[in-house]
C-alpha cells in the first residue's frame, strides 16, 4: 500500500462514506472519532426504556445511500429497509388548523383544497418550477465538486450558466414562494424549507426551492429501527472493506512537512498518512487542526532528513513567509462563513400516547418573519418557536413502552455568540414549549418520565461543529454555493474534505455526496500522480 495511506477524521456520515469509497479503491484507511461512537450528528441514545434519534430524522434522497453500497459492493436491501413516510409530516398552523403533507401527489392536491383551494393550481405550477431548479441544479450544485475548475466545465453545464435566471437566485426563498401561494400558511410551509440546510428563508435565495421538490418529487423516508442503523451499516460496510475506526480517538493536528500533509496527531501520538479527508467542520479544523503551529513529525527515513535540513534554506524560510500568508488569508476566509441554524433538542419519553400526532410534526410559530430575525439578526433563542416533533415509536413500537411514546422536539436556534446563556434558556424554553403543546391539547408536562435535553453548547462540544451549527454552513446569501470551502484543500497538498461545512452542504445525502467527491478527488490526484 505505498503511499496510499488515508487518515480520516471523524466517523460523521461525510468521513464514513468517504472512507469506504477509498477502502474499496484500495487505499489503506484509518478512521479517528473523538467520541466513544461514530456518527457524529446522526446519533441515538437510550435512556431507561425510551430509544431516540438524537440528530437527523428525515431521509431524502435515499439513491445516495444505495449507490455507495453498490459501489462497495453491497446491497442495501440486505442492511437496510427504507420505510417512504405518508404523511411525511403534519403541520399545525397558528390560526389551529392541520394539514397533512404528502409526497402522494394526488392527496397533497386534496390536502392543500382543503386549506386554501386557490392553491392547489399554484402548488402544481410551484412543483413544476422547483423540478426545473432541480433539473438545472443537481448535477452541478450537487454532484460535482464545482471548485474544480477542470470539472465544472463541461458542455452539459453550460446550459444552467445560460439559464441562471430560472434558477431564480436573485430573489429570496419567501419572495418566490410567496408569489405562488396566496395563503400565508401555505407560505410558511413551504418556507420552511430553507431550514432543511439551516438557512433562513427571508435572507437565502430561492434556488434552494429546490429542495420541495426533493421532498415531494422524491419523497421521504425513514429507516426502520431509527436512522441510527444507517451509521450501523455503513460501519459494517466500512470494517468488512478493511477501515480501521479508532473511537476515543481524538485528532489534534494535521501534520505537514512544507505545505503537504503527512499524516495526524491523534491522543498526543503521530500517524503518518499520504492523505488526510477531514470529516471534522472544516471552519474548526482550520483553526485548530491546520492554522496552528504545526510543527512536522519526527524525521525517520533519509529522505525526510533531507528534507529537515531543507527546511533551514533560505528558500524554505521564503515559502513559510508565503504559507504564513496563505494561513491569514485562509483564515480570513474560513471567519467569513456564516454558520448554519442551531437547535434546541428535548428528548421526552412520554407516559401516554397521542394519536393526533403524527410520525413528523411541525407546529408552526404564529410569526415566521420574527422567529428568524431573532435567531439570525439578533442571534438569540425565539419567543414564539416552531416546535418540530418526530416520535419513532409511531413506525418502531418497540422505541418505547406499550404505554408511551418517544419524543424528539426539535426547535431552530441561533449558532452561539457572546452573550447568550444557554442554561436559562433551556428552562425558558421548556416552559414555552410546554405552554404551546398544552394549548394545542397535548398536555404533557406530567407524562415525562425520562428527559434529556441539548442546546448550542452541546452541539458545538460534542461534534466539535462550527458554533454549534448543525448543518455546516448556512446559505443566506446568493454565493454561499461558491463560498462553501472546496472539498481539496488549496492550502495544503493532501488535504481533502468532506461533511456539512464543506461543498455541497449539510443534510444527510449532501454530506454522503460530499466524501464521494473527496475520495474521488484522492483517488485521481494519487492516479495522475503514478502516471
Ligand atoms: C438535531 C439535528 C437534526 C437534523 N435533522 C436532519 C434531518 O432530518 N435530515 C437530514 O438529512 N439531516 C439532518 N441533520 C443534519 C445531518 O445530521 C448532518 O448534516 C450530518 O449528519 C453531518 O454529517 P458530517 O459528515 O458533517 O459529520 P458530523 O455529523 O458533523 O460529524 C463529525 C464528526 O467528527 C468528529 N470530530 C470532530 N473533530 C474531531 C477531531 N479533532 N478528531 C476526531 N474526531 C473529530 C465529531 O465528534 C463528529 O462525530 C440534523 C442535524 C441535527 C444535529
Amino acid at each position: 500500500m505505498e503511499n496510499k495511506r488515508v487518515a480520516v477524521i471523524g466517523g460523521g456520515l461525510g468521513a464514513l462514506s468517504g472512507a469506504i469509497r477509498l477502502a474499496q479503491l484500495g487505499f489503506s484507511v484509518q478512521l479517528f472519532e473523538k467520541n466513544p461512537k461514530i456518527g457524529g450528528k446522526v446519533n441515538e441514545v437510550v435512556l431507561e426504556n425510551y430509544r431516540f434519534d438524537t440528530g437527523a430524522s428525515l431521509l431524502t434522497m435515499p439513491f445516495v445511500i444505495d449507490e455507495l453500497f453498490d459501489f462497495a459492493g453491497f446491497k442495501r436491501s440486505d442492511y437496510l429497509d427504507f420505510v417512504p413516510l405518508d404523511p411525511i409530516c403534519r403541520y399545525f398552523f397558528p390560526d389551529g388548523s392541520m394539514m397533512d403533507a404528502s409526497a402522494d401527489k394526488r392527496k397533497m392536491e386534496t390536502a392543500i383544497a382543503e386549506l386554501s383551494p386557490n392553491d392547489v393550481k399554484a402548488y402544481k405550477r410551484f412543483l413544476k418550477y422547483a423540478e426545473r431548479i432541480h433539473d438545472l441544479t443537481a448535477e452541478i450544485f450537487m454532484f460535482t465538486p464545482i471548485h474544480e475548475f477542470s470539472k465544472l466545465m463541461q458542455p452539459r453545464y453550460f446550459r444552467t450558466l445560460f439559464r441562471l435566471h430560472q434558477i431564480d437566485p436573485f430573489r429570496t426563498v419567501h419572495q418566490s414562494v410567496s408569489r405562488f401561494f396566496s395563503d400565508p400558511r401555505l407560505v410558511q410551509l413551504f418556507d420552511r424549507y430553507a431550514t432543511y440546510n439551516g438557512s433562513d428563508p427571508f435572507q437565502a435565495p430561492a434556488t434552494l426551492n429546490i429542495i420541495p421538490y426533493i421532498e415531494y418529487g422524491l419523497g421521504g423516508y425513514y429507516i426502520k429501527g431509527g436512522i441510527y442503523r444507517l451509521v450501523e451499516a455503513l460501519e459494517a460496510l466500512a470494517r468488512e472493506r478493511g477501515v480501521q475506526i479508532y473511537t476515543a480517538a481524538e485528532v489534534e493536528r494535521i501534520c505537514r512537512v512544507g505545505k503537504r500533509v503527512n499524516g495526524v496527531q491523534v491522543n498526543g501520538e503521530t500517524v503518518d498518512a499520504d492523505y488526510v479527508l477531514c470529516g471534522a467542520d472544516a471552519v474548526v479544523a482550520y483553526h485548530e487542526l491546520i492554522l496552528t503551529k504545526n510543527a512536522a513529525p519526527k524525521p525517520r527515513t533519509r529522505f525526510q532528513i533531507f528534507r529537515n535540513v531543507r527546511a533551514f534554506s533560505v528558500l524554505s524560510m521564503l515559502k513559510a513567509r508565503v504559507l504564513g500568508q496563505g494561513h491569514q488569508h485562509q483564515r480570513e476566509k474560513v471567519n467569513q462563513l456564516e454558520p448554519s441554524l442551531s437547535g434546541m433538542v428535548f428528548l421526552w419519553g412520554l407516559k401516554g400516547k397521542h394519536p393526533k400526532l403524527a410520525h413528523h410534526n411541525i407546529i408552526f410559530s404564529s410569526d415566521y418573519n420574527t422567529e428568524f430575525r431573532q435567531i439570525f439578526k439578533h442571534q438569540r433563542a425565539p419567543d414564539d418557536p416552531t416546535i418540530y416533533i418526530a416520535i419513532t415509536s409511531k413506525a418502531d413500537a418497540a422505541h418505547a413502552p406499550v404505554d408511551g411514546e418517544n419524543w424528539f422536539v426539535l426547535l431552530n436556534m441561533p449558532y452561539l455568540a457572546p452573550g447568550q446563556m444557554w442554561k436559562k434558556e433551556k428552562v425558558r424554553m421548556r416552559t414555552v414549549v410546554l405552554n404551546r403543546l398544552k394549548q394545542l391539547g397535548f398536555d404533557i408536562a406530567d407524562q415525562i418520565e425520562v428527559e434529556q435535553v441539548y442546546t448550542p453548547e452541546d452541539f458545538a462540544k460534542l461534534y466539535a461543529s462550527n458554533r454549534g451549527s448543525i448543518y455546516g454552513v448556512s446559505s443566506n446569501s446568493k454565493t454561499t454555493a461558491f463560498k462553501r470551502l472546496p472539498n481539496r484543500s488549496r492550502l495544503l497538498k493532501g488535504l481533502y474534505f468532506a461533511g456539512g461545512s464543506v461543498h455541497p452542504g449539510g443534510g444527510i445525502p449532501l454530506v454522503m455526496l460530499s466524501g464521494k467527491m473527496a475520495a474521488t478527488l484522492i483517488a485521481e490526484n494519487h492516479k495522475s500522480k503514478d502516471l
